[in-house]
C-alpha cells in the first residue's frame, strides 16, 4: 500500500506544498513545531533514508538546502534545524524545522495548531522565497 507521502506525490491528498521538483517534494508538516516547519521527501517512495541511492542523496540534501534557505527568509529564526526520524511514516523524509532555541526541535513538546488560511500563507510565502532562490542558481 502506498505511503501517505506517496499519496501526497500523487495528488490524493492534499499538501501545502512549498517546493517541488521531478524528484522531491517539499511541503508544510502538519502538526508543527514551529511555524515553517517543513517535510522534504524523495518522490520515490523510499522507506528509510539511509536506503536512499548514493546517486540521488547529494541531491535530495541540495534540494533540502534551498528549502531551507527559503523558510530562512520568511520565518524568523536563527537557523534551521534538521531532523529525521522516520518512526511515523515509512517514507524517507527530511524535517526543516525554524529555530529560535533547542526546545524548538523538541518533539515531544506541544505542536503548533495553524488555521487553513494560516498554513497557506506561510506555504505560499516560502514557495515565492523559494522560487526567488532558484531563479538565481
Ligand atoms: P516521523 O515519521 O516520526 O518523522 O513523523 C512523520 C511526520 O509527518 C509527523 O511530524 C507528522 O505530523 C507528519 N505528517 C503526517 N501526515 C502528514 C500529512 N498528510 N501532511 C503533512 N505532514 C504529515
Amino acid at each position: 500500500m502506498a505511503s501517505i507521502f506517496t499519496r501526497i506525490v500523487n495528488r490524493e491528498i492534499p499538501c501545502y506544498k512549498v517546493a517541488e521538483d521531478d524528484r522531491f517534494l517539499a511541503f508544510l508538516d502538519i502538526n508543527p513545531l514551529a511555524q515553517g516547519h517543513t517535510l522534504v521527501i524523495p518522490k520515490e517512495e523510499i522507506d528509510y533514508i539511509f536506503e536512499i541511492p548514493d546517486n540521488l542523496l547529494g541531491d535530495y540534501f541540495r534540494f533540502s538546502k534551498s528549502v531551507a534557505l527559503a523558510i530562512e527568509q520568511v520565518i524568523p529564526c536563527q537557523r534551521i534545524g534538521i531532523a529525521v526520524i522516520g518512526l511515523e511514516v515509512p517514507h524517507a523524509h527530511i524535517h526543516l524545522v525554524p529555530l529560535q532555541t533547542i526546545y524548538d526541535i523538541d518533539f515531544k513538546k506541544p505542536k503548533l495548531n495553524l488555521t487553513t488560511d494560516e498554513f497557506q500563507s506561510i506555504a505560499g510565502q516560502i514557495a515565492e522565497a523559494y522560487e526567488r532562490i532558484c531563479s538565481k542558481e
